[in-house]
Protein backbone atom coordinates (compact mmCIF):
# COMPACT_ATOMS: atom_id res chain seq x y z
CA UNK A 1 0.00 0.00 0.00
CA UNK A 2 1.39 3.35 -1.03
CA UNK A 3 1.94 5.64 2.32
CA UNK A 4 0.71 8.84 2.25
CA UNK A 5 3.19 11.01 3.75
CA UNK A 6 7.51 10.81 2.64
CA UNK A 7 9.18 12.17 5.02
CA UNK A 8 13.05 13.17 4.20
CA UNK A 9 16.10 14.81 6.05
CA UNK A 10 16.20 18.64 5.43
CA UNK A 11 20.30 19.04 5.11
CA UNK A 12 23.34 16.74 4.78
CA UNK A 13 24.35 14.42 7.76
CA UNK A 14 26.68 17.61 8.73
CA UNK A 15 24.51 20.13 8.37
CA UNK A 16 21.37 21.17 10.51
CA UNK A 17 19.17 18.71 11.27
CA UNK A 18 15.40 18.74 10.60
CA UNK A 19 12.78 16.33 8.93
CA UNK A 20 10.35 17.55 6.51
CA UNK A 21 6.93 15.22 5.96
CA UNK A 22 4.87 16.13 3.52
CA UNK A 23 1.54 14.01 2.28
CA UNK A 24 1.72 13.20 -1.53
CA UNK A 25 -1.84 14.74 -3.34
CA UNK A 26 -2.33 17.07 -0.49
CA UNK A 27 -1.23 20.53 0.36
CA UNK A 28 -0.05 19.74 3.55
CA UNK A 29 3.14 18.85 5.59
CA UNK A 30 4.55 18.44 8.72
CA UNK A 31 8.11 19.23 10.42
CA UNK A 32 10.08 18.05 12.93
CA UNK A 33 12.80 20.69 13.88
CA UNK A 34 14.01 23.48 11.81
CA UNK A 35 17.46 24.63 11.91
CA UNK A 36 18.94 25.88 8.95
CA UNK A 37 15.58 25.17 6.56
CA UNK A 38 16.73 27.56 3.32
CA UNK A 39 17.23 24.34 1.30
CA UNK A 40 13.02 23.94 1.43
CA UNK A 41 11.15 25.81 -1.27
CA UNK A 42 8.84 28.57 -0.25
CA UNK A 43 6.24 26.70 -1.86
CA UNK A 44 7.25 23.44 0.79
CA UNK A 45 7.18 26.15 3.58
CA UNK A 46 4.25 26.79 2.91
CA UNK A 47 2.12 23.13 3.35
CA UNK A 48 3.52 22.92 6.82
CA UNK A 49 0.80 23.63 9.37
CA UNK A 50 2.78 21.83 12.39
CA UNK A 51 5.84 22.36 13.85
CA UNK A 52 7.55 20.28 16.04
CA UNK A 53 10.72 21.14 18.08
CA UNK A 54 13.05 18.44 19.70
CA UNK A 55 14.65 21.91 22.03
CA UNK A 56 15.48 25.30 21.03
CA UNK A 57 19.28 25.02 20.91
CA UNK A 58 20.40 27.35 18.07
CA UNK A 59 20.94 24.65 15.47
CA UNK A 60 17.45 23.11 15.60
CA UNK A 61 15.21 26.30 15.95
CA UNK A 62 17.20 29.29 13.82
CA UNK A 63 14.17 28.51 11.15
CA UNK A 64 11.72 30.28 12.88
CA UNK A 65 12.07 33.32 12.11
CA UNK A 66 12.04 31.97 7.74
CA UNK A 67 8.79 30.13 8.79
CA UNK A 68 7.15 33.23 10.51
CA UNK A 69 8.52 35.54 7.52
CA UNK A 70 6.25 33.55 5.15
CA UNK A 71 3.26 32.93 6.98
CA UNK A 72 2.70 36.74 7.72
CA UNK A 73 0.27 38.10 5.88
CA UNK A 74 -1.39 34.71 5.06
CA UNK A 75 -4.90 33.47 6.39
CA UNK A 76 -3.32 31.02 8.23
CA UNK A 77 -2.78 28.70 11.59
CA UNK A 78 0.44 27.65 12.38
CA UNK A 79 0.64 25.30 15.46
CA UNK A 80 3.75 25.09 16.65
CA UNK A 81 4.92 22.18 19.76
CA UNK A 82 8.32 21.92 21.85
CA UNK A 83 9.60 21.30 25.21
CA UNK A 84 9.60 22.92 28.37
CA UNK A 85 10.66 26.61 28.10
CA UNK A 86 9.50 26.82 24.43
CA UNK A 87 6.56 29.53 25.29
CA UNK A 88 9.75 31.88 26.71
CA UNK A 89 11.71 31.30 23.78
CA UNK A 90 8.94 31.89 21.56
CA UNK A 91 7.78 35.09 23.13
CA UNK A 92 11.90 36.44 23.53
CA UNK A 93 11.87 35.90 19.53
CA UNK A 94 8.95 37.38 18.58
CA UNK A 95 9.97 40.74 21.13
CA UNK A 96 12.63 41.01 19.20
CA UNK A 97 10.67 42.88 16.16
CA UNK A 98 8.73 45.50 15.99
CA UNK A 99 4.81 44.87 14.44
CA UNK A 100 3.10 48.43 14.79
CA UNK A 101 1.96 47.86 11.50
CA UNK A 102 0.23 44.48 11.35
CA UNK A 103 -2.92 46.35 12.63
CA UNK A 104 -3.40 46.76 9.59
CA UNK A 105 -3.33 43.38 8.20
CA UNK A 106 -6.57 41.90 7.07
CA UNK A 107 -5.67 38.24 7.22
CA UNK A 108 -5.45 36.66 10.59
CA UNK A 109 -2.77 34.51 10.76
CA UNK A 110 -2.67 33.26 14.42
CA UNK A 111 0.71 31.46 16.07
CA UNK A 112 0.08 28.20 18.73
CA UNK A 113 2.75 27.42 20.68
CA UNK A 114 2.08 24.68 23.01
CA UNK A 115 4.85 23.57 25.81
CA UNK A 116 5.04 19.70 26.68
CA UNK A 117 5.57 18.82 30.51
CA UNK A 118 5.74 15.72 32.04
CA UNK A 119 1.92 16.07 33.32
CA UNK A 120 0.51 19.17 30.80
CA UNK A 121 0.92 20.58 27.78
CA UNK A 122 0.49 24.63 27.87
CA UNK A 123 -0.87 26.23 24.78
CA UNK A 124 -0.52 29.89 23.98
CA UNK A 125 -2.46 31.80 21.23
CA UNK A 126 -0.09 34.64 19.16
CA UNK A 127 -2.63 36.47 16.87
CA UNK A 128 -0.95 38.55 14.16
CA UNK A 129 -3.15 41.71 14.21
CA UNK A 130 -2.29 41.66 18.40
CA UNK A 131 1.34 42.35 17.29
CA UNK A 132 1.57 38.68 18.58
CA UNK A 133 0.84 39.96 22.24
CA UNK A 134 -0.14 36.50 23.46
CA UNK A 135 -3.84 35.85 24.59
CA UNK A 136 -4.31 36.48 28.32
CA UNK A 137 -4.99 32.53 28.86
CA UNK A 138 -2.73 30.00 28.59
CA UNK A 139 -4.80 26.38 27.78
CA UNK A 140 -3.79 23.72 29.50
CA UNK A 141 -4.51 20.01 28.84
CA UNK A 142 -3.13 16.66 30.70
CA UNK A 143 -0.32 14.94 28.42
CA UNK A 144 -0.89 11.67 27.92
CA UNK A 145 1.59 10.89 24.92
CA UNK A 146 -0.50 12.15 21.78
CA UNK A 147 0.92 15.65 20.37
CA UNK A 148 -1.71 15.78 17.44
CA UNK A 149 -4.69 13.35 16.32
CA UNK A 150 -5.76 14.34 12.77
CA UNK A 151 -8.42 12.29 11.07
CA UNK A 152 -5.33 10.33 8.62
CA UNK A 153 -2.12 9.99 11.16
CA UNK A 154 -0.99 11.39 14.81
CA UNK A 155 1.59 12.42 16.29
CA UNK A 156 3.31 11.72 19.80
CA UNK A 157 6.24 12.60 21.72
CA UNK A 158 8.69 11.28 24.84
CA UNK A 159 10.22 13.54 27.16
CA UNK A 160 14.26 13.09 26.55
CA UNK A 161 17.33 14.23 28.41
CA UNK A 162 19.82 16.87 26.39
CA UNK A 163 20.91 18.43 29.94
CA UNK A 164 17.84 19.77 28.98
CA UNK A 165 14.05 18.03 28.28
CA UNK A 166 14.60 16.95 24.51
CA UNK A 167 11.19 15.67 23.09
CA UNK A 168 11.04 12.63 20.61
CA UNK A 169 8.85 12.13 17.99
CA UNK A 170 6.71 9.34 16.56
CA UNK A 171 4.18 10.02 13.26
CA UNK A 172 1.93 7.43 12.68
CA UNK A 173 -0.13 6.60 9.43
CA UNK A 174 -3.75 5.32 10.14
CA UNK A 175 -4.25 2.10 9.11
CA UNK A 176 -4.73 1.44 5.53
CA UNK A 177 -8.22 -0.19 4.46
CA UNK A 178 -7.89 -1.52 0.51
CA UNK A 179 -10.90 -2.92 -1.24
CA UNK A 180 -10.89 -6.20 -2.51
CA UNK A 181 -12.87 -5.06 -6.05
CA UNK A 182 -13.61 -9.04 -6.74
CA UNK A 183 -15.15 -9.76 -3.41
CA UNK A 184 -17.21 -6.35 -3.95
CA UNK A 185 -18.81 -7.67 -7.24
CA UNK A 186 -19.10 -11.14 -5.19
CA UNK A 187 -22.08 -10.08 -2.77
CA UNK A 188 -23.96 -8.31 -5.42
CA UNK A 189 -22.70 -4.66 -4.63
CA UNK A 190 -21.42 -2.33 -7.12
CA UNK A 191 -17.92 0.65 -6.65
CA UNK A 192 -19.27 3.94 -5.41
CA UNK A 193 -19.20 6.14 -3.24
CA UNK A 194 -20.24 4.05 -0.19
CA UNK A 195 -17.28 2.56 -0.44
CA UNK A 196 -15.58 6.10 1.15
CA UNK A 197 -18.27 5.91 3.87
CA UNK A 198 -17.28 2.55 4.78
CA UNK A 199 -13.63 3.05 4.53
CA UNK A 200 -14.46 6.13 6.74
CA UNK A 201 -16.56 3.87 9.48
CA UNK A 202 -13.30 1.75 10.58
CA UNK A 203 -11.45 4.78 10.67
CA UNK A 204 -13.73 6.30 13.35
CA UNK A 205 -13.80 3.18 15.02
CA UNK A 206 -17.40 2.69 14.70
CA UNK A 207 -18.57 -0.24 16.56
CA UNK A 208 -18.00 -3.70 15.03
CA UNK A 209 -21.24 -5.06 15.21
CA UNK A 210 -23.34 -1.61 14.34
CA UNK A 211 -24.96 -1.82 10.95
CA UNK A 212 -23.87 -0.58 7.72
CA UNK A 213 -25.87 0.47 5.59
CA UNK A 214 -24.89 0.13 1.49
CA UNK A 215 -26.72 2.50 -0.69
CA UNK A 216 -26.84 1.48 -3.59
CA UNK A 217 -26.99 4.16 -7.13
CA UNK A 218 -29.47 1.75 -9.46
CA UNK A 219 -32.99 3.09 -9.34
CA UNK A 220 -35.76 0.97 -7.48
CA UNK A 221 -32.52 -1.18 -5.69
CA UNK A 222 -33.10 -0.54 -1.93
CA UNK A 223 -30.16 -0.50 0.43
CA UNK A 224 -28.46 -3.66 1.41
CA UNK A 225 -27.28 -3.99 5.45
CA UNK A 226 -24.52 -5.37 6.51
CA UNK A 227 -22.44 -5.91 10.61
CA UNK A 228 -19.82 -3.77 9.77
CA UNK A 229 -17.32 -6.41 10.82
CA UNK A 230 -18.61 -8.93 8.42
CA UNK A 231 -18.53 -6.80 5.48
CA UNK A 232 -15.07 -5.77 6.58
CA UNK A 233 -14.10 -9.13 6.70
CA UNK A 234 -15.54 -10.08 2.71
CA UNK A 235 -14.26 -6.92 1.04
CA UNK A 236 -11.06 -4.96 2.91
CA UNK A 237 -7.58 -6.15 3.50
CA UNK A 238 -6.75 -3.63 6.29
CA UNK A 239 -2.83 -2.91 6.54
CA UNK A 240 -1.03 -1.27 9.55
CA UNK A 241 0.41 2.42 8.47
CA UNK A 242 3.97 3.58 8.52
CA UNK A 243 5.57 4.60 11.53
CA UNK A 244 7.89 7.04 11.39
CA UNK A 245 10.48 7.80 14.48
CA UNK A 246 12.98 11.47 14.82
CA UNK A 247 15.22 11.13 17.64
CA UNK A 248 18.13 14.56 18.25
CA UNK A 249 20.21 15.36 20.55
CA UNK A 250 20.14 12.95 23.34
CA UNK A 251 22.57 12.07 26.00
CA UNK A 252 22.99 7.68 26.39
CA UNK A 253 21.90 6.74 30.13
CA UNK A 254 19.37 3.70 31.21
CA UNK A 255 16.34 6.71 31.56
CA UNK A 256 17.11 8.08 27.67
CA UNK A 257 17.50 3.96 26.02
CA UNK A 258 14.63 2.94 27.64
CA UNK A 259 12.25 6.10 26.46
CA UNK A 260 13.60 6.05 22.88
CA UNK A 261 13.23 1.95 22.22
CA UNK A 262 9.62 2.49 23.60
CA UNK A 263 9.13 5.26 20.86
CA UNK A 264 10.97 3.67 17.94
CA UNK A 265 9.84 0.02 18.49
CA UNK A 266 8.69 -1.33 15.34
CA UNK A 267 9.12 1.63 13.55
CA UNK A 268 9.59 1.71 10.09
CA UNK A 269 12.36 3.92 9.68
CA UNK A 270 14.07 5.46 12.71
CA UNK A 271 16.03 8.78 11.85
CA UNK A 272 18.36 9.09 14.69
CA UNK A 273 21.19 11.42 15.45
CA UNK A 274 24.73 10.68 15.56
CA UNK A 275 26.87 13.27 16.35
CA UNK A 276 29.87 11.21 17.14
CA UNK A 277 31.83 7.78 16.95
CA UNK A 278 32.37 5.40 19.86
CA UNK A 279 36.14 5.89 20.58
CA UNK A 280 35.26 9.65 21.16
CA UNK A 281 32.11 8.35 23.54
CA UNK A 282 33.21 10.05 26.71
CA UNK A 283 32.86 13.59 24.32
CA UNK A 284 29.39 12.52 23.12
CA UNK A 285 28.96 12.22 26.88
CA UNK A 286 30.01 15.62 28.14
CA UNK A 287 27.70 16.79 25.23
CA UNK A 288 24.88 14.96 26.16
CA UNK A 289 24.55 13.47 22.53
CA UNK A 290 25.07 9.52 20.70
CA UNK A 291 27.61 7.59 19.23
CA UNK A 292 26.82 6.12 16.03
CA UNK A 293 27.09 2.52 17.83
CA UNK A 294 24.89 3.51 20.48
CA UNK A 295 22.49 4.52 17.48
CA UNK A 296 22.47 1.44 16.23
CA UNK A 297 21.98 -0.01 19.78
CA UNK A 298 18.82 1.72 20.05
CA UNK A 299 17.68 1.08 16.84
CA UNK A 300 18.18 -3.05 16.94
CA UNK A 301 16.61 -2.78 20.58
CA UNK A 302 13.76 -0.96 18.90
CA UNK A 303 13.88 -3.56 15.65
CA UNK A 304 13.21 -0.62 13.64
CA UNK A 305 13.14 -1.60 9.83
CA UNK A 306 15.89 0.89 8.66
CA UNK A 307 16.89 3.26 10.26
CA UNK A 308 19.34 6.91 9.17
CA UNK A 309 21.93 8.61 11.48
CA UNK A 310 22.49 12.24 10.98
CA UNK A 311 23.78 15.41 12.97
CA UNK A 312 27.19 14.01 12.60
CA UNK A 313 30.01 16.62 14.08
CA UNK A 314 32.01 18.63 11.54
CA UNK A 315 35.37 17.17 13.06
CA UNK A 316 34.91 13.75 10.92
CA UNK A 317 34.20 15.15 7.73
CA UNK A 318 34.77 12.85 5.23
CA UNK A 319 34.53 9.76 7.14
CA UNK A 320 30.56 9.22 7.07
CA UNK A 321 30.83 5.70 6.39
CA UNK A 322 32.44 4.95 9.19
CA UNK A 323 29.26 6.19 10.86
CA UNK A 324 27.00 3.71 8.82
CA UNK A 325 29.86 0.77 9.85
CA UNK A 326 29.55 1.23 13.46
CA UNK A 327 25.59 1.56 13.77
CA UNK A 328 25.06 -1.23 11.05
CA UNK A 329 27.30 -3.35 13.20
CA UNK A 330 25.30 -2.76 16.72
CA UNK A 331 22.26 -2.97 15.03
CA UNK A 332 22.97 -6.66 13.45
CA UNK A 333 24.52 -7.81 16.39
CA UNK A 334 21.66 -6.93 18.93
CA UNK A 335 19.39 -8.60 16.29
CA UNK A 336 21.46 -11.37 16.26
CA UNK A 337 22.30 -11.94 20.00
CA UNK A 338 19.52 -9.78 21.60
CA UNK A 339 19.95 -6.42 23.87
CA UNK A 340 23.08 -8.65 25.84
CA UNK A 341 25.05 -6.68 23.61
CA UNK A 342 27.67 -5.72 26.76
CA UNK A 343 29.60 -3.17 25.41
CA UNK A 344 26.87 -0.73 24.41
CA UNK A 345 24.52 -0.85 27.29
CA UNK A 346 24.57 2.72 29.34
ZN1 LIG B 1 21.82 19.74 17.74
ZN1 LIG C 1 21.16 20.23 21.21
Amino acid sequence: MRPSFYPRLINGAFDDPGLFIPFIFEKHAVIFDIGDIYSLSTRDILKIRHVFVTHTHMDHFVGFDRILRLFLGREQNLFLYGPEGLLKNVEGKLAGYSWNLVKNFSNRFTLYASEVRPEHIITKKYLCQNRFLPAQEAIQQPFNGILLQEPGFDVSAVILDHSIPCLGFAIREQFHVNIIKNNVSCLGLEIGPWLKEFKQALFNNQDPDSEFEVKLRKENSSAKRFVLKDLAKRIALITPGQKVVYIADVVYNKFNVEKMVELARAADHLFIEAAFLEKDRDLAENKYHLTARQAGYIAGRARVKQFTLFHFSPRYTGQELLFEKEARQAYESVIKNGSKEKEVKP
